[in-house]
């Protein structure tokens, strides 16, 4: 087994035997349950039960508010006084550190535990040890539910088990007054929450939970040999599909795919992972609550699990689990819910290959709960034109399928169930924008022509086969960046080279006469494609084996790549780029790879490109420095600020929490790229910008006073940016810029704005 572990390790205790005592108890509960008394009474009903069943003095049970803070609601044991008046601050006493912990927690002598917390209301002075288990609900700590007893008393696993149990139960209650107890009732509450524009506009749809934690429809089995024979054939099916997963991922192109995998089936096969599924089953759980159960553990844990590769285990096993769900609920393993159109996708993470799933989904936006700016599933959504708002803290938890979403990507806040007054404003602006933009439409055949008379030529982003439609509608001057791994990104088997080339010469004949300027494969780091499987976590992804490192490492599917670009571009102007160059070498050894496939293609007699231009992505600082050099042998460059600018400050463009705190419009950062630039015009070395910050109004004033003339962008920024060009006289600013630049201070954003504000531009 390798480093990353069995599920049993993360997954609990030890398999027990079958709880008689446990069965005994659910099935009172479930009798319980069904009884139509108030809520309050019912969980009074329910402690009672559990203190009898279970021998303890006390059980209670604690309800988070909104606030994190924990009220008693029920208790039998303590005293009823105490009930509806104790509330421990977050974090505050041992209930407190199971609710923040979201695991359980076992204590012979409570006392003795330097987070106990005394209060003197509940009369609690006498009770020596402590069982406490969270109630978890879609992932969430909803409560906790204590045992206590005056002696020193060791609860056994068997025990944690049946209060976990019993604390699923009570998840289903506790919402239930949780509701009862606001005002409105949780699904009808209007929220607003912040987070970071990913891709600008306003939109407002369904929400449609990418990963939805539905409660199981039964909770308990009628015949618990029943549930345990629907629960063995799942796992089975479940097997099966992961076997069929792996015969399918070869021809493999990683070393480690394959590994992981093989990984993933071991979890499948774990035999304390089973155990733990089955002893829930003949505990008198349905199938899908037991799967449930064993999963809200994992869920809660991985809300709090800061390591890595202990996040990577519980997703895992989280991914198995919901599959598991899938299979009992007769759904095939891989299958993606049907959607209506205009929905808002609500995800706490999510990969840019499963976003892409969606491309033909009509998304009207996107919510993610994690997701920098730069991160490429916020590219994706930006390639496919979708309203995106990213480090949504809380979306998942607190928007439920079908709420009514405004994604709100002007003022960076999301409205989940927004009031009438709201989403008829939000009507009107959508209204408003559609009037912009048909306004910026006009624009399309008009230059990119500064009022001093600067050309600027604008390129487009693209990288799906629809995006090479908008050439015409926002009259670009060509394709400046085509990102040839979501075709990867997006294809169960890696493509093969008549796919491969049948793509990109799709996309030269839908340019026709305007350039399209491929990147070879970007894969790695965030970037997987499904035939890979997961690649193992590397410690630092983004600075790991990516890109054209892996495609050196791979010449065989490198080679695969170049033979499909020379092919399809038979008779025309081939144009090429290689991603993640860090030495002038590395470039050269790819170049020299093209070399040799232009010689096959002249042994092989077939048709070569009319013309070809060979590039490289300045995306290091190590090759910024390297510009003289790079231009003896590179045709072009183009400069790659999303991962220039990572490097540069050393910070994770996928990170919410560092993304978003360094500045290109600094004065370090403008001094690397009018160096770059610089030296590139010395060497009469053709330059683009093609990372995000060429779709960035201000960004493009700094580039442009730097002296860039040619930026790529995804292609609903060509409009605007035409817009501000059109607006500008350049040759006010490059000298103030540059010496800005040539000075110590602080960003110099608010100078430029200041200067174009002048002009009277506004952005
Ligand atoms: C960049 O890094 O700026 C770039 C354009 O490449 P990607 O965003 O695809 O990494
Ligand atoms: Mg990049």
């Amino acid at each position: 087994m390798s480093e990353r572990g069995r599920p049993g390790d993360i997954g609990g205790t030890a398999p027990r035997p079958p709880a008689g005592g446990a069965r005994l108890l659910l099935s009172r509960l479930r009798s319980l349950m069904a009884d139509t008394a108030p809520e309050p009474q019912r969980l009074k009903r329910v402690v009672e039960l559990t203190a009898n069943t279970m021998v303890a003095d006390v059980c209670s049970i604690y309800m988070r508010h909104e606030d994190s803070s924990l009220g008693l609601i029920a208790t039998e044991g303590l005293s009823q006084e105490a009930v509806g008046r104790t509330r421990l601050a977050e974090n505050e006493g041992l209930v407190g550190l199971v609710s923040s912990t979201a695991r359980p927690l076992r204590l012979t002598d409570a006392f003795s535990h330097p987070r106990f917390s005394y209060r003197p209301e509940t009369g609690e002075d006498p009770f020596h040890s402590f069982l406490g288990v969270p109630i978890l609900r879609s992932g969430r700590v909803l409560g906790v539910v204590v045992l206590q007893n005056r002696t020193e008393r060791a609860y056994d696993d068997e025990e944690v088990e049946a209060l976990q149990t019993i604390a699923m139960v009570l998840a289903e209650l506790v919402a239930a007054e949780a509701e009862a107890q606001s005002a409105n009732g949780r699904s009808s509450r209007p929220i607003e929450l912040e987070g970071r524009v990913l891709n600008e506009g306003v939109a407002m749809g369904p929400a449609h939970l990418y990963d939805p934690v539905v409660p199981p429809a039964r909770l308990f089995a009628s015949d618990p040999e029943v549930e345990e024979r629907r629960l063995n054939r799942a796992l089975e099916a479940l097997r099966q599909s992961i076997d069929a997963m792996l015969s399918r991922a070869g021809p493999v192109l990683f070393g480690e795919s394959r590994d992981v995998l093989e990984t993933y089936r071991l979890f499948a096969h774990d035999p304390s992972w089973e155990a733990r599924l089955r002893e829930a089953v003949r505990s008198g759980l349905s199938a899908e609550a037991a799967v449930d159960r064993v999963r809200r553990e994992h869920r809660a844990r991985l809300a709090s699990a800061r390591d890595n590769l202990m996040r990577e285990r519980l997703h895992d096993l989280e991914d198995l689990e919901n599959r598991l769900l899938r299979q009992l609920a007769g759904l095939d393993g891989d299958e993606r819910r049907a959607l209506p159109k205009g929905s808002v996708l609500v995800a706490s993470r999510i990969g840019p290959a499963e976003l892409l799933e969606y491309r033909d989904a009509g998304l009207a936006g996107i919510v993610l709960e994690e997701a920098g700016a730069g991160s490429h599933a916020a590219i994706v959504a930006r390639a496919m034109g979708i309203v995106a708002i990213g480090a949504v803290e809380g979306a998942v938890t607190r928007a439920e399928d079908g709420d009514l979403i405004i994604v709100d990507g002007e003022n960076s806040v999301v409205n989940i169930r927004p009031g009438p007054e709201l989403v008829q404003s939000c009507v009107s602006r959508i209204a408003l924008s559609d009037e912009k933009l048909a306004e910026l439409s006009k624009l399309r055949d008009k230059p990119a022509r500064t009022l001093d008379g600067q050309d600027m030529e604008l390129f487009i982003n693209a990288g799906l086969s629809f995006d090479l439609n908008h050439l015409d509608d926002v009259g670009a001057k060509g394709v400046g960046l085509f990102r040839t791994e979501f075709q990867f990104m997006t294809a169960e088997r890696m493509p093969g080279i008549e796919d491969q080339a049948a793509f990109y010469r799709a996309a030269i004949d839908r340019a026709s006469d305007r350039p399209v300027v491929f990147r070879t494969i970007d894969l790695g780091g965030d970037k997987i494609a499904p035939f890979m499987g997961r690649s193992e976590r590397e410690e630092n992804p983004a600075l790991g084996w990516r890109a054209l490192r892996l495609a050196l490492d791979h010449p065989y599917f490198f080679r695969r790549q170049l033979r499909s670009l020379i092919r399809a571009a038979g008779g025309r102007t081939l144009r090429v780029m290689f991603p993640m160059v860090a030495t002038v070498e590395e470039f050269e050894a790819a170049r020299s790879l093209l070399d040799d496939e232009l010689e096959w293609a002249v042994k092989f007699d077939r048709e070569l490109p009319q013309k070809l231009q060979v590039g490289a992505m300045v995306e290091t600082p190590s090759l910024a420095f390297s510009i003289p050099a790079l231009a003896r042998r590179a045709d072009f460059i183009s400069v790659g600020t999303n991962d220039l600018m990572q490097f540069f400050f050393a910070a994770d463009r996928d990170n919410t929490r560092v993304s978003a705190r360094y500045d290109l419009l600094s004065r370090p950062a403008l001094r690397l790229l009018a160096k770059l630039r610089d030296d590139a015009a010395a060497a009469d070395l053709p330059v683009t910008v093609c990372g995000e910050a060429a779709g960035r109004p201000l960004e493009v004033v700094g580039l442009m006073a730097l002296g860039y003339r040619r930026l790529s962008m995804q292609a609903g920024r060509v409009a605007p940016i035409k817009q501000l060009v059109r607006s500008i006289d350049i040759s006010q600013i490059e000298p103030v810029l540059r010496e800005l630049i040539a000075q110590p201070g602080p960003t110099t954003r608010p100078e430029l704005l200041r200067i174009i504000q002048a002009q009277g531009v506004r952005i």
